[in-house]
């Protein structure tokens, strides 16, 4: 079924030929894929960044002050996230997963949506992190944020793990490196992909967008669907652009593809 032109735009039926005819894609997301399911894009024009100073890593390690703050300043969105929904747009990934399709899932979103929408973890690399959970930075145990948020509510004290070392939401800080381990991983996948589709993201943020671009850069064909402009709009890697909301374009391919 051809599916009616307004409702694809004219360039979806071209998407969803090369969804059918890829069996190893590679998604990358970005923070476009969420803001359907009420997750603010942090970097936009009314992004936190514009009322809070960010707590940069090494303070966060060096200065109680600056704990204080970062808890307080991931207390405030910590509802937000933790009752935040998954839209059509993760579902139709597990869609692609569940139909054999989807090699991996390579996320700059810390919003754990992906995972909570199905996306098996072995197929789902977080580049910056995740707020679904707390790890210590001595010992690297991870657990749930949940009460160590009500924790710190009542006594303004940021936790600790049971072997000292400060506990802090698992995402990537500002002035903290990216995981060695996460980076190969999305790298491998990246190698081995025959269709990299990048899905709501400025691709501005690097090393995060250059996984992409090997995919690319092996032969993979490179859809990018974004509302607005990307860095790698016009490059010879790119097969297809398709401008417009994620939301409206992406589960309606990938309907159409399987
Ligand atoms: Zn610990």
């Amino acid at each position: 079924m051809i599916p009616p032109a307004e409702h694809f735009g004219q360039e979806g039926p071209q998407l969803s030929h090369y969804l059918r005819r890829a069996t190893k894609i590679l998604i990358f997301t970005g923070a476009g894929i969420s803001t359907a399911s009420g997750i603010p894009d942090f970097r936009g024009p009314d992004g936190v960044w514009k009322r809070r100073q960010p707590v940069y890593y090494d303070d966060f390690m060096r200065l109680e002050a600056a704990r204080v703050e970062h808890w307080d300043y991931k207390l405030e969105g910590w509802a937000g996230f933790r009752d935040a929904q998954p839209n059509a747009t993760h579902a139709a990934i597990v869609k692609l997963e569940h139909a054999g399709k989807l090699l991996a899932v390579v996320t700059q979103n810390i919003d754990g949506l992906h995972s909570r929408a199905g996306t098996s973890p072995g197929k789902l690399v977080e580049l910056h992190g995740t707020n679904s959970s707390i790890e210590c930075q001595t010992c690297g145990r991870r657990s749930d944020p949940q009460p160590h948020f009500e924790t710190f509510r009542k006594t303004r004290q940021p936790p600790k793990c049971e072997c000292g070392g400060f506990l802090k939401p698992a995402t990537i800080s500002f002035g903290q490196n990216l995981r060695m381990a996460d980076i190969q991983h999305a790298e491998d996948f990246a190698s081995k992909a025959d269709l990299v589709v990048a899905l709501g993201s400025t691709l501005s943020v690097y090393p995060a967008a250059n996984i992409p671009l090997i995919a690319a850069a092996k032969g993979a064909p490179y859809v990018i669907i974004n509302r607005g402009q990307t860095e790698h709009d016009g490059l010879p890697e790119v097969t297809l652009r398709l401008e417009g909301d994620v939301g409206d374009i992406f589960p309606s391919a990938v309907a159409e593809s399987l």
